[in-house]
């Protein structure tokens, strides 16, 4: 038995126990070696498993301390969050995303899995919970109790409590499971396990990269190795690596006022079931991702005189630090292009594009930071430039968005518009353009992205609107552009002939970007609820019913039919 139990003890020294443990141990164990074999070793009084410590027992000397939403410890490759009890039942929004794989899993950055989340304390564990938004009722109806009890909150984890601070107003629990364990919802989607055949989380190849906490987002990395039976590339391993991010985001306290999805406009939209309504059926009702845009307190007199006004919070995009200089202003003035559109709401100034702080201004400054929407300038040669974003599921309101604009989109748009426009364009027609000509170009596809990134989609009922012959006529193309719509892809006027002199050749902010910008973001002041809003919204669309210019048509992805 001793034997043994020597034996098993030499196995845990080598792996693992430091040598002061050693070295302490060994008189003792030697002695009892002496004593009656029965004996058990009286171990040192050490505090009961799970007990709570005093804090500077947990957060010890060598902890690195990131201070934001939580504070994150760090110490060796374990990771403690401090949460303040004011963030306690506060919804989170958690965006998990693949951010790197090996090739063929496709790029990284899109988004696997969004939830909300809630961390609770329950006696001496702290537990986070998954909140759903996808069923409704106002609380005030009885249907309601009904509602809260078939959305019980799933749990996602449960941790021990750590420790308290000094005040006993945060309590630290050490999250590093959460992150290297097979936590299914943060990490590797199930479609894509089922695709690689994958049976179960390799530990020994998994860790956490990092985790950064910011005002008001904690971003967590870290790398997942799965056994698989189909890996998608380096197939001898039988694995599948990925490096996955999750962004917690605070929602705001009090949701945005909705606005209700109508399809005669285009607008990227989400659902809800609702249970409340009088219909004898629950019905979805879908509501517009937007930005909250607000008119200020001050400003509602002049507002209502339909003046011009500042909104209480602008939307302001950053031009990534990796951007060359020279196309810098560009993606500017793409992205200030919309400020016409805004004015149509009612809103001067609304969409402001700006440098980062530099290094030495600002060296905590980050685009991972949910408070400041990048455009990010992607060294890849993918041809192409995304705008996705990030919203509050409770009300559509757009919390972040971070547009990537890789390298090659140059390639692509010399190729389009040599051959869309050569023929009667003198600037088009060599291998490389003069960089005023690229820089209008790539104006073209900022505003373009940025549209995406204010809740329009493409509108390919757009074009239609306009005769052919109209393409050709300076005069109504220098006024209208060459489309309605900018997020259409009508591209570049390759209608227009030989000696059509000034005639335009790209669409810019158009007479439907123009409404459906006002139809989505001028404010009702006069309505309480989204509800409230349903006959002013219909009056907007109704106004120009005969007029193709104001005409959505949405992208057709699956049995196309031609009109
Ligand atoms: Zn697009």
């Amino acid at each position: 038995m001793i034997k043994k139990l020597t034996q098993l003890l030499i196995v845990l020294f080598i792996f693992g126990f430091s040598g002061e443990v050693l070295a302490q141990k060994k008189p003792v164990w030697k002695n009892r070696n002496k004593k009656k074999k029965t004996e058990t070793p009286a171990p040192k009084p050490k505090p009961k498993k799970g007990a709570i410590q005093p804090y500077h027992k947990v957060v010890t000397k060598d902890a690195k301390t990131d201070e934001g939403l939580f504070k994150v410890h760090q110490i060796d490759d374990k990771f403690l969050y401090e949460i303040p009890d004011s963030l306690l039942e506060r919804e989170m929004l958690m965006v998990t995303r693949i951010a790197k794989t090996a090739s063929g899993i496709g790029f990284g950055g899109g988004k696997a899995n969004t939830k909300v989340l809630r961390w609770q304390k329950k006696g001496k564990k702290i537990v986070l919970r998954v909140v759903s938004h996808q069923v409704v009722a106002a609380d005030s109806l009885p249907v309601h109790e009904a509602v809260v009890n078939s959305n019980f909150e799933p749990v996602l984890y449960t941790f021990p409590i750590k420790a308290f601070n000094k005040d006993t107003t945060a309590t630290v629990i050490d999250v590093t499971e959460l992150f290297t364990k097979d936590v299914k919802a943060l990490g590797l989607p199930q479609n894509r396990r089922k695709q690689y055949k994958v049976t179960r989380l390799e530990a020994n190849k998994s860790f956490i990269e990092s985790v950064k906490s910011y005002p008001l987002n904690i971003e967590a990395r870290h790398v997942k190795t799965y056994a698989s039976g189909a890996p998608p590339s380096n197939a001898s391993t039988g694995t599948i690596s990925v490096e996955m991010s999750n962004s917690m985001i605070l929602l705001p306290e009090k949701p945005m006022k909705r606005r209700y999805f109508d399809e005669r406009v285009g607008w990227f939209a989400r659902g809800q079931v609702d249970y409340g309504d009088e219909a004898q059926k629950s019905k979805t009702i879908r509501f517009l991702d937007r930005w909250r845009l607000e008119v200020k307190d001050e400003d509602i007199e002049k507002f209502k005189r339909g003046e011009l006004v500042e909104p209480k919070k602008p939307i302001v995009y950053y031009i990534d630090r990796a951007t060359p200089k020279k196309w810098r202003q560009y993606i500017k003035k793409g992205i200030e292009d919309w400020q016409v559109a805004f004015e149509e709401a009612g809103f001067k100034n609304a969409i402001i594009a700006k440098d980062p702080p530099s290094i030495e201004e600002d060296p905590d400054w980050s685009p991972e930071d949910v408070r400041y929407s990048v455009v990010r300038y992607l060294a890849s040669p993918i041809p192409n430039a995304m705008g996705p974003h990030v919203s509050d599921p409770r009300s559509g309101e757009i919390l972040e968005s971070d547009i990537n604009w890789y390298h090659n989109v140059m390639t692509l748009l010399r190729n389009w518009f040599f051959v869309q426009t050569a023929a009667i364009n003198p600037d088009a027609q060599s291998t490389e353009f003069k960089d005023e000509v690229m820089g209008r170009l790539i104006r073209f596809v900022s505003a373009h992205e940025v549209g995406h990134t204010l809740g329009l989609p493409h509108n390919m009922g757009s074009s239609v609107a306009y005769p052919v012959d109209s393409l050709r006529s300076a005069t109504f193309t220098q006024k209208y552009g060459t489309a309605p719509s900018i997020m259409d892809y009508a591209r570049f006027n390759y209608v227009a002939q030989p000696g059509d002199d000034g005639v335009a050749l790209m669409p810019n902010i158009g007479i439907y970007d123009k409404h459906a910008i006002r139809w989505g973001y001028r404010p009702i002041l006069d309505a309480e609820t989204a509800e409230d809003e349903k006959k002013t919204l219909n009056k907007w669309i109704t106004d120009h019913a005969d007029d193709p210019m104001y005409r959505f048509g949405h992208q057709q992805v699956f049995s196309v039919v031609d009109p």
